[in-house]
């Protein structure tokens, strides 16, 4: 969006104005790719109904199907994949009266067009980003060997791995509300987790260097945003590969010193990558928010074994147990995989075990999905689906019971809430997070009683009181403006 801004584009949320539609794709399982196929079909409708001349695929999917893409959907006119992001601009075929849009179905960008409006300079060629100073962790080039980024399989893949990183000077246009931003500090992932095509869509794991982030943080705060989530395939390996020891407690040091930044916080933690000094450096400073995502796919040593991620359910206690003792409150969210293939009823049975004595704050259940080009592939002792299905509503039946009680525990808590705008159900009702909530995917705070004021501002900081818990939200009443 920044590179087609620059050019002199004009971003819009109105694809039936746009001449030129980008959908952002993802692909790393089923329903992602159903998602990405449908909005394209859906963006495809506009080309022959609006007034859009181009439709350009972007993304995730266009690293796994290029050509398949091209074929099956002939309203496609280009495709853009995550190694070549300047190339938007020669697919855009920006040239002055145009006007472009762009969508995604994962919120990675909002709906928006631009208009290539006459005079600004085109960014093609100007921009010089990371790429040319890549490094690789001694890992990767031997994952790389054993054949982990491996695309033989995938028809029409491009044999070169993306190994482009933004960096400080890449044009940006945030799509998220002003207070919050994301900033993406490494690509790629080297851990062979054999459910999972990441690597092979994304490359080898490569960290943006030092200064660029902490640059980039300066840039964002003096634009206004008061919270950074730092994000990446792997975020507790940053900077492995620049030869940085506690790289990403490093980074998050140097970023809560920055005045103005209000929360600070990382998602994607590796679960046996987080040090001592990580969570020291979390407990350390006030703006670093207390919380961890470290998603742990699963509980049984059995299949965390033919998962080729290790440990067991023993081990992550153990974690758990270290983590809370060192920041104490933190808010602990994961993700886990049902019915990966082999996974028994009494692997089945640790793993909800295992969640009724965790008790996370947040958790997700996804479940397994079969790709092509993973290692599990290959694996036999396929789990049917309707058991996949129902031991997925089993663990969110169970989490269901472990939320309900811990939100009653936060009834008559003072926190500070970040106000979010109007609720989708009603304008009486506001939306907010706390510093316990990461943007888009943990619970809501709903407010219901302003206090004094009249009126809310959106992304601003209030204190507020806890008056009620439901089974994952809460609602709330502001006491004041947070200084
Ligand atoms: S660590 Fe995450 S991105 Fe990397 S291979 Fe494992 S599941 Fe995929």
């Amino acid at each position: 969006m920044g590179l087609l801004d620059r050019a002199g584009a004009r971003i819009t949320a109105h694809p039936e104005e746009a001449d030129i539609l980008v959908v952002n794709t993802c692909s790393f399982i089923d329903t992602a790719k159903q998602e990405s196929v449908d909005t394209i079909l859906e963006m495809a409708r506009h080309k022959t109904s609006g007034s859009a001349k181009k439709l350009i695929v972007a993304g995730c999917l266009v690293e796994r199907y290029r050509d398949e893409i091209r074929k099956t959907i002939p309203e496609v006119d280009a495709v853009v994949g995550t190694g070549e992001l300047e190339a938007i601009l020669e697919a855009a075929g920006l040239a002055p009266t145009h006007v472009v849009a762009a969508t995604s179905p994962f919120n990675i960008l909002t709906s928006v067009q631009v208009d290539t409006r006459a005079g600004k300079e085109s960014a093609a060629g100007t921009h010089k980003h990371e790429a040319g100073a890549t490094t690789f962790r001694a890992e990767g080039d031997h994952r790389e060997r054993q054949g982990r980024f491996s695309r033989d399989d995938w028809q029409g893949a491009r044999h070169l791995l993306p190994t482009y990183l933004y960096d400080e000077n890449t044009p940006r246009l945030l799509s998220t509300p002003r207070a919050s931003a994301y900033i993406k500090i490494a690509e790629g992932c080297d851990h062979p987790c054999t459910f999972c095509v990441i690597p092979n869509l994304r490359g080898k794991f490569r960290s943006r260097r030092f200064e660029s982030v902490v640059a980039e943080a300066r840039q964002l705060i003096s634009r206004g945003v008061e919270e950074i989530t730092l994000i990446g395939q792997d975020t507790t390996c940053y900077g492995e590969d620049l030869g940085l020891k506690d790289g990403l407690a490093t980074l998050l040091n140097e970023l809560a010193g920055i005045e103005g930044l209000r929360w600070l916080r990382f998602l994607y933690a590796y679960p046996n990558r987080i040090t001592g000094r990580l969570l020291e450096t979390i407990a350390k400073h006030d703006n670093i928010c207390k919380y961890l995502d470290v998603p742990l796919q699963h509980a049984s040593p059995d299949v965390l074994k033919r998962m080729k991620r290790g440990a067991g359910a023993e081990i992550f206690l153990k974690t758990i147990e270290k983590v809370r003792a060192a920041v104490p409150g933190i808010a602990l969210r994961t993700s886990f995989i049902v019915g990966f293939p082999g996974e028994s009823p009494s692997d089945f049975e640790v793993l909800e075990q295992f969640i009724g004595e965790a008790k996370f704050d947040w958790l997700g259940v996804f479940s397994y999905s079969h790709e092509e080009g993973s290692a599990a592939y290959s694996l036999d002792a396929q789990v049917p689906k309707r058991t996949i299905e129902a031991r997925r509503k089993r663990l969110m039946k169970l989490q269901q019971k472990i939320s309900r009680n811990a939100k009653q525990d936060w009834v008559g808590r003072d926190v500070v809430v970040l106000a979010e705008g109007e609720s989708e159900e009603t304008p009486l009702l506001w939306e907010g997070r706390t510093q316990f909530h990461a943007p888009e995917i943990d619970g809501k705070v709903y407010i219901n009683d302003f206090g004094d004021l009249e009126q809310l501002e959106q992304g601003r900081f209030y204190k507020a009181q806890i008056t009620e818990a439901h089974d994952y939200d809460l609602v709330a009443r502001i006491v004041s403006g947070a200084q």
